[in-house]
């Protein structure tokens, strides 16, 4: 499943994504191009993940992450999506978004209502504060992958 490609370190340029409207749901997306999407493990499953995040040489942040098939959006590509869970002052288009993946926690899942969406990826944010506490995720907070030079990518933990 999942576990055994994690940790998994990815570094790669935030590009525009589908224009679906994310963060006017409050839930803004930085989407890595296509390039880097196709470097991920063919096999690794779709679905809702949470790991850390930094934007250029900033601080290091929380995010929930999803990667696959927007089911509730009918994508016809698939994408690998991170949202920070971190106020910024401006939009980071063109930066380059530096993440570890720790932990999975659900599959892609359809939903009735735009309402139970938000409410899915509300209690997603949640579960990922939580796990992320824990000193087997916090410590690759510490990694010194957000340190490197920009290229050095090693996908071994
Ligand atoms: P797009 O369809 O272009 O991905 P979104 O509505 O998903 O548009 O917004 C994503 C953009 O919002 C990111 O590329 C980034 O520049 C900006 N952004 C601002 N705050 C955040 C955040 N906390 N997490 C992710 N992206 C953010
Ligand atoms: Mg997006």
């Amino acid at each position: 499943g999942a576990m055994r490609h994690l940790p998994y370190f990815c570094r790669g340029e935030v590009v525009k994504g589908f224009g679906r409207g994310s963060k006017e749901l409050g839930i803004p997306t930085a989407n890595f191009s296509e390039q880097v999407v196709e470097g991920f493990p063919s096999d690794i499953p779709t679905g809702i993940y949470y790991g850390w995040a930094c934007v250029g040489n900033g601080d290091v942040h929380k995010m929930v992450l999803s990667i696959g098939w927007n089911p509730f959006y009918k994508n016809i590509k698939k994408s690998v999506e991170t949202h920070i869970i971190h106020t910024f002052k401006e939009d980071f288009y063109g930066e380059i978004l530096s993440i570890v993946i720790t932990g999975y926690i659900r599959p892609e899942k359809n939903f009735d209502s735009l309402d139970a969406l938000i409410s899915a990826i509300q209690e997603d944010i949640e579960e990922a504060k939580r796990q992320l506490d824990l000193p087997e995720h916090l410590k690759l907070k510490e990694d010194n992958f957000f340190h490197l030079p920009e290229g050095k990518i090693v996908n071994n933990p």
